[in-house]
């Protein structure tokens, strides 16, 4: 990875080396951190921010679940994330908020302060180069994700993906280009760091969000474009087995875009490539950044806003 320049961190945009966190922090011991990855992208109007309210929104929210006292405003971070992008001259970009506890006292109670940065650096396909267009082989991982007893999956925090490091990792170890996790029910969760849709007979199924899952803002974005254009949309619990009768395949996330998958443990899903309902899903989503989809819900806040 390449470094940019600028970083804004607790407050101020300051030289990327100089943004550091003391070894003592509350979140390096303890997985305390809440986070967010939102993409800019180029669009005829100019670099737009993908949905950057709704992502921070869910910032808020994560800290909200761990009680995690946020030291800025919805609209302060907003401003963060685009100062971030303008100051290292990006246009295509990830964006990497974060706010995690600092230093302050010992131990798991311990009343520390929330230290906050913002990151943004050019980033292509996360699954690879040619992936959106070629899938991936996917495998379902020997590791389940989190009990909802246990570990909240719809807060974005650091520890949960100590989950998806063991489901992406023994992906890759074994020659996958991703896993899939089942839940602690042994039905279909999502992916190490993506959502998922099965296709039948022209119909879109994902996993609910009571099967462990982050709720993707990529998910609530197909899924109302699909029911938008008439493609039917169900919500459902799903068995394993279905990855292997679907008629099409694809994960989805803001790193992962839209990716097809063209198999499942060895197994091939429908024809081996990316199907119809995958690309159809694809040119629905790539065309908001090129104008081709009218972006009806505001979802492209502009980047010098
Ligand atoms: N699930 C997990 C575990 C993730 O890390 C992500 C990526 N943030 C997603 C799903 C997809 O979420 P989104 O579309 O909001 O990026």
């Amino acid at each position: 990875m390449q470094y940019p320049e600028w970083i804004w961190h607790n407050g101020s945009i300051k030289p990327w080396a100089e943004a550091t966190t003391h070894v003592m922090s509350h979140a390096l011991h303890y997985g305390s951190s809440v986070f967010e990855g939102i993409r800019c992208y180029r669009t005829p109007n100019g670099p737009a921010i993908f949905r950057l309210t709704e992502h921070n929104r869910r910032l808020f929210a994560s800290a909200r679940i761990y009680d995690m006292a946020m030291p800025y405003s919805l609209e302060q971070l907003n401003a963060a994330c685009r100062e971030v992008v303008l100051k290292n001259g990006l246009e295509q970009a990830y964006l990497r908020p974060v706010a995690y506890r600092g230093l302050g006292g010992f131990g798991l109670s311990a009343e520390t302060p929330t230290d906050v940065a913002v990151a943004a650096w050019h980033m292509g396909p996360y699954l690879g180069e040619g992936v959106l267009e070629a899938g991936i082989d996917a495998c379902v991982s020997s590791w389940q994700r989190f009990a909802p007893n246990t570990i909240p999956a719809g807060a974005k925090a650091g520890g949960n993906y100590l989950s998806g490091q063991l489901v992406a990792r023994e992906a890759r170890r074994l020659g996958f280009g991703e896993g899939i996790a089942l839940a602690s029910t042994g039905l279909l969760s999502e992916g190490a760091g993506e959502n998922l849709f099965l296709v039948f007979d022209g119909a879109l199924h994902t996993t609910p969000v009571s099967a462990a899952l982050l709720n993707g803002i990529t998910r609530n974005t197909i899924i109302t474009l699909a029911r938008d254009a008439g493609i039917p949309v169900v919500e459902r619990d799903l068995p394993r087995e279905y990855l292997y009768l679907c008629d099409e395949l694809f994960m989805c996330g803001t790193a992962a875009e839209i990716t097809p998958i063209r198999s499942v443990d060895g197994r091939q899903v429908g024809s081996g490539e990316a199907g119809p309902l995958t690309r159809r899903v694809q040119q629905m989503f790539f065309g908001l950044f090129d104008g081709t989809t009218p972006d009806r819900y505001g979802w492209l806040e502009p980047l010098e806003g």
